[in-house]
């Protein structure tokens, strides 16, 4: 492969349903690494080993890659999820998100958003005003791909997270998804909570930035997923194109602004 990137792709399963995915753009010298990070997330998942592995390589021209920054970070402090949940739909309405729809949205993911009460690989897309669903498939969803961030980028992100205890694979990806979700036209904010059980913490991204939730669900809950914003009549084909077919390379960072604790109503 002579091109200047490569994206690398792995998507799992385990009996028959999502188990992981991750999405890398790299040069040929750190591909044999990447692909052996990706393998290794889906053999050693802590939702068990995968029975089914899929590792894609496809060559990008560097001018096909777009360079961007990242969306300023900051960490709201909430008690519990249910707070959590309350403070997710008000900064989804700061972000212009409607009422209905950030708790239609809040209340699909909670439950699971696929078919069944299932995790969903990709993202619902979902009517910022109506909070009506839009994605052409409600399993599969859309998928963020061809995003990454550089070696350099990365490694001033590691300094900036690591003082405050957020110097982890979930952080470090999520930012770097975030910034290519919200640079997408026709997107104006983003959710989201793992699927790992562990992991409670999670984020609303829009032109606010990357605000981080502490718990956004229980300890062992297997159920999350994400959520994109996208404004009422826009074009969901140049959506998905968009956030499928298009590469960006983070190389900037945004600021990162002190924690703050959540003073809203959680009854809201
Ligand atoms: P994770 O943060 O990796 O635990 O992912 C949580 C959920 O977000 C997954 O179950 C998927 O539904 C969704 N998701 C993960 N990666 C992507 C992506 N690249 N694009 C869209 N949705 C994703």
């Amino acid at each position: 492969m002579k091109e200047d990137f490569i994206s690398v792709r792995m998507h799992s399963s385990l009996h028959g349903n999502h188990h992981s995915g991750a999405e890398r753009l790299c040069g040929e010298e750190e591909l044999e690494d990447v692909s052996r990070q990706l393998l290794q997330r889906a053999l050693s998942h802590e939702r068990g080993q995968a029975d089914k592995v899929f590792l894609r390589f496809d060559s990008v021209p560097s001018r096909s890659v777009c360079h961007g920054c990242l969306p300023d970070m900051q960490t709201i402090e909430v008690d519990g999820y249910r707070e959590g949940r309350a403070a997710a739909r008000e900064l989804l309405q700061d972000a212009g998100v409607s009422a209905c729809a950030a708790s239609m949205a809040v209340n699909s993911l909670s439950g699971g958003a696929a078919p069944g009460g299932a995790n969903m690989r990709g993202a619902m897309l979902v009517d910022a005003e109506t909070g009506l669903r839009r994605e052409s498939d409600p399993a599969r969803g859309v998928r963020a791909k061809g995003m990454d961030i550089s070696p350099d980028a990365e490694k001033m992100l590691r300094m900036a997270l690591e003082p405050r205890g957020l110097d982890n694979d979930h952080v470090r990806e999520a930012m770097v998804l975030a910034a290519k979700v919200i640079s997408t036209p026709g997107i104006i904010a983003e959710l989201c909570w793992s699927d790992d059980p562990s992991y409670t913490a999670g984020y609303v991204a829009s032109a606010n930035g990357y605000q981080r939730l502490t718990h956004l669900k229980p300890a062992g809950d297997e159920l999350g997923g994400r959520a994109f914003f996208v404004r009422p009549q826009s074009s969901l084909a140049e959506i998905v194109d968009y956030l499928e077919n298009s590469f960006l390379l983070v190389t900037e960072l945004g600021r990162f602004l002190e924690s703050r604790r959540w003073t809203g109503d959680p009854d809201e």
